[in-house]
Order: structure tokens, then C-alpha cells, then sequence
């Protein structure tokens, strides 16, 4: 949707700290990245101070591909929010890095998820500050 729209109808912005700071900054700079860690290489989301694998706080912010299938799903026809245009697609997808994201897919009749559905990241501007991390079915 375009920054028009949303100026009409602003939605919830996301809450930026200090652990997923660095996810925002590269979805704002539109680079999908995802926290590593730094001594045994696990990837990690939502981000989080300490690995969940081996329990270093030694972290870094790594590109991901941003392919991924989607795992789950649920379209919205009511909307929760005064600045969401149903339907809506909520997917929860899995990265080829192997974490699992929330996010909505877009450019899809709701008609058209399916599970194991391949899809890529997208970024939507959706004002001047917000951009938001999306996904659309790919090839
Ligand atoms: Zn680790």
C-alpha cells in the first residue's frame, strides 16, 4: 500500500531496541538481516542477547537471501486495525537460513497460499520512517 495511504491511515509502528535495531536498520536500507552468532555461526529471530544454541553473546548481523517457503498461514477478513485493508495474509515463513519470520505476502489471492509455497522478501515503504519486510510467491 502506498505512503499515501498509510498517512491516512497510519498503522502500529514497529518498536526498535537494542537487540533487533540492526534488523531495521537493513530492512530500511533494504537488506534482509538476521542475527548470527558469532562463535558457533547459529542464526537466530527474532533477535535475542544471547544464542539460543550455544549461548554466546558474541552476535552479528548477516545478510539473508530472503527465499524461504511459507510454513503457516491465516488471512484476515475483518480488520484489526483501523489501517489494515482486508483480505490480509499473515504467513509465517521459514528462511533457507532456517528461521522462521512473520510477515504478510503480497501480490497473492488469499485463495492462492499454499504451504511450502516458495517465496522472496519485498520491502514496502510504508512512510517516511517505517519500512516493513514482505513476501511474495516466487518462482
Ligand atoms: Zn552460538
Amino acid at each position: 500500500m502506498s505512503v499515501e495511504y498509510h498517512r491516512q491511515h497510519p498503522i502500529p509502528a514497529p518498536t526498535v531496541h537494542p537487540d533487533n535495531q540492526g534488523f531495521w536498520e537493513g530492512v530500511n536500507r533494504g537488506e534482509l538481516v538476521i542475527q548470527r552468532c558469532r562463535n558457533c555461526g547459529a542464526w537466530a529471530h527474532p533477535p535475542r542477547p544471547m544464542c539460543p544454541g550455544c549461548r554466546s553473546l558474541e552476535r552479528e548481523w548477516a545478510r539473508s537471501q530472503g527465499k524461504g517457503i511459507v510454513v503457516s498461514f491465516v488471512t484476515y477478513r475483518e480488520a484489526s486495525h483501523p489501517g489494515f485493508r482486508v483480505p490480509y495474509s499473515v504467513v509465517l515463513v521459514e528462511l533457507e537460513e532456517g528461521v522462521r519470520l512473520v510477515s504478510n505476502l503480497v501480490g497473492v489471492q488469499p485463495e492462492e497460499i499454499r504451504i511450502g509455497m516458495p517465496v522472496e522478501v519485498v520491502f514496502d515503504r510504508i512512510s517516511e520512517e517505517i519500512v516493513l519486510p514482505k513476501f511474495r510467491k516466487a518462482d
